[in-house]
C-alpha cells in the first residue's frame, strides 16, 4: 500500500469516486482497523474535577508546545487518509481554546469526516449550540457527575453547575445527539446514579456511566470500589425492566434501553477494560503525542514530524509503524509502561 500525499485536488476526486478514499486504511497486528481519533485541542480547563485534576491544577504546557489548529487539521487529513471517518475533540476543555468555533468550520470541511464529535464540560458552550448544529457537530458528551448544585460545585471545584445544565437543554432543543457522561465514584456520587438515569425518561439523551480511572495528576492510584457489575445492579434494582443493546463495534459503552424510557443508560468498563478486542481508536494529545491507549505512555511525537519539515507520506508511515505497535489490550499496555501513567486526563486527552 502506498501513502497518497494529501492535497485538494486529491480531495475532490475522493468526494466524487468513494472507491479511492482510505486507500491506505490501516490494520493493528491484532486485526484492528483505525476509524477513530480523538484529539485533545487543549490541556487547560476551567473546572478542576477531583479525579481529574488536583486542586491547584496541573502544570500546563507552554502555549507553543501545544498543537497549533493548522497541524491539526493537516493530522486530521491524514489520519482520514488513513481510515479515520470519526474524530472526537477533547480536553482539557476544548470550548476555553481560543477561537475554537474558526477551528470547528474548517473541521467540517474535511471530506471523509462523518461523525464530528466533542466532549464538553458545558460550562461556557451553551450559547454557540445553535452554531454546532448550522456546521455539522455530530453529536456531544456532555460531563455530568451529579444533577445537585452544590455536590457539583464540590466534585468540580467550580460553581458551574447552571451554565452545564443551560448547555444539556442547548444541545437536546438543537438535535445534536447527546450523551452524558458521569464518572461513578464510592463516597461521591453513588446516589446520584438513578436521579441522572431518570434523565432518559422523557428526554432523548444517553446517561453513561463511567468507571473512575487513575487519571488524577497526583499520581494516585486507588482500587476502584464501584464497578461496572455494581452500576448494572444499582440500575437494574431500581428501573424498569433494562433491555442490553447490541454492542457497537468500535465502542466503549454497553448501552440499555429501558421500559418506558426515551433516552438509553450505558456503562464504561474504562478501569476493567471489558471492550479492547473491537477498540479502533488512536488518541493525540494536546502536544502531539499519539497514544494508542489510554494507559499507555505514547508511541510517536507527531508534534516533532508536523514541525521538522517531514511530509504527509513519511508521518502516514510513522503513525502506521506506531499503531502497529497496539497492545492486545488497555491491561497489558499498563502492564508494559516501565512508570504506570497517572497524569491528569486533561493532558492526556480524556
Ligand atoms: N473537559 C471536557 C469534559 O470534562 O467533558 C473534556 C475533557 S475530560 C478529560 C473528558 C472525559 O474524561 C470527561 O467525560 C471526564 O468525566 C472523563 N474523566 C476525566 N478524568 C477521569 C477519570 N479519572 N476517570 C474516568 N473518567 C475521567
Ligand atoms: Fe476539566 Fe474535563 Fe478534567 Fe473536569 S474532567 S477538570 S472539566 S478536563
Amino acid at each position: 500500500m502506498q501513502c497518497k500525499t494529501i492535497c485538494f485536488c486529491t480531495t475532490a476526486i475522493v468526494k466524487r469516486l468513494p472507491i479511492f478514499a482510505n486507500m491506505d486504511k490501516i490494520l493493528d497486528s491484532f486485526g484492528r482497523p483505525l476509524q477513530y481519533l480523538r484529539l485533545a485541542v487543549t490541556d487547560r480547563c476551567n473546572l478542576r474535577c477531583f479525579y481529574c485534576m488536583p486542586a491547584e491544577g496541573i502544570d500546563y504546557v507552554p502555549r507553543q508546545e501545544l498543537l497549533s489548529y493548522e497541524e491539526m487539521l493537516r493530522l486530521t487529513r491524514i489520519f482520514v487518509q488513513l481510515g479515520v471517518t470519526k474524530i472526537r475533540l477533547t480536553g482539557g476543555e476544548p470550548f476555553v481554546r481560543h477561537n475554537f468555533y474558526g477551528f470547528l468550520k474548517r473541521l467540517t470541511k474535511i471530506e471523509g469526516l462523518d461523525k464530528i464529535a466533542i466532549t464538553t464540560n458545558g460550562s461556557v458552550a451553551s450559547k454557540h449550540i445553535p452554531f454546532l448544529k448550522e456546521i455539522g457537530i455530530t453529536s456531544i458528551n456532555l460531563s455530568l457527575d451529579t444533577l445537585n448544585k452544590e455536590k457539583f460545585a464540590e466534585i468540580t471545584r467550580r460553581d458551574f453547575f447552571d451554565q452545564a445544565m443551560a448547555t444539556y437543554h442547548s444541545v437536546l432543543d438543537a438535535g445534536i445527539k447527546l450523551s452524558v457522561n458521569m464518572v461513578v465514584m464510592e463516597g461521591r456520587n453513588i446516589e446520584d446514579i438513578i436521579p441522572m438515569a431518570m434523565l432518559t425518561k422523557n428526554d432523548a439523551v444517553t446517561v453513561r456511566y463511567i468507571e473512575e480511572m487513575p487519571f488524577n495528576g497526583k499520581g494516585a492510584r486507588n482500587t476502584i470500589g464501584y464497578n461496572h457489575r455494581k452500576i448494572l445492579e444499582t440500575l437494574e434494582s431500581n428501573l424498569p425492566v433494562l433491555f442490553p443493546l447490541t454492542f457497537e463495534h468500535g465502542t466503549t459503552a454497553q448501552e440499555y434501553s429501558i421500559d418506558g424510557h426515551k433516552g438509553r443508560v450505558g456503562i464504561i468498563a474504562a478501569w476493567s477494560r471489558t471492550f479492547c478486542s473491537s477498540c479502533n481508536r488512536i488518541r493525540v494529545t494536546a502536544t502531539g503525542q499519539m497514544k494508542n491507549c489510554l494507559y499507555d505512555n505514547g508511541v510517536l511525537n507527531i508534534k516533532r514530524m508536523l514541525t521538522d519539515g517531514s511530509s504527509d507520506k513519511m508521518i502516514c508511515e510513522a503513525i502506521k509503524a506506531g499503531y502497529s505497535k497496539k497492545y492486545k489490550n488497555g491491561i497489558e499496555a499498563e502492564a508494559k509502561q516501565a512508570n504506570p501513567i497517572s497524569e491528569s486526563m486533561s493532558s492526556i486527552g480524556g
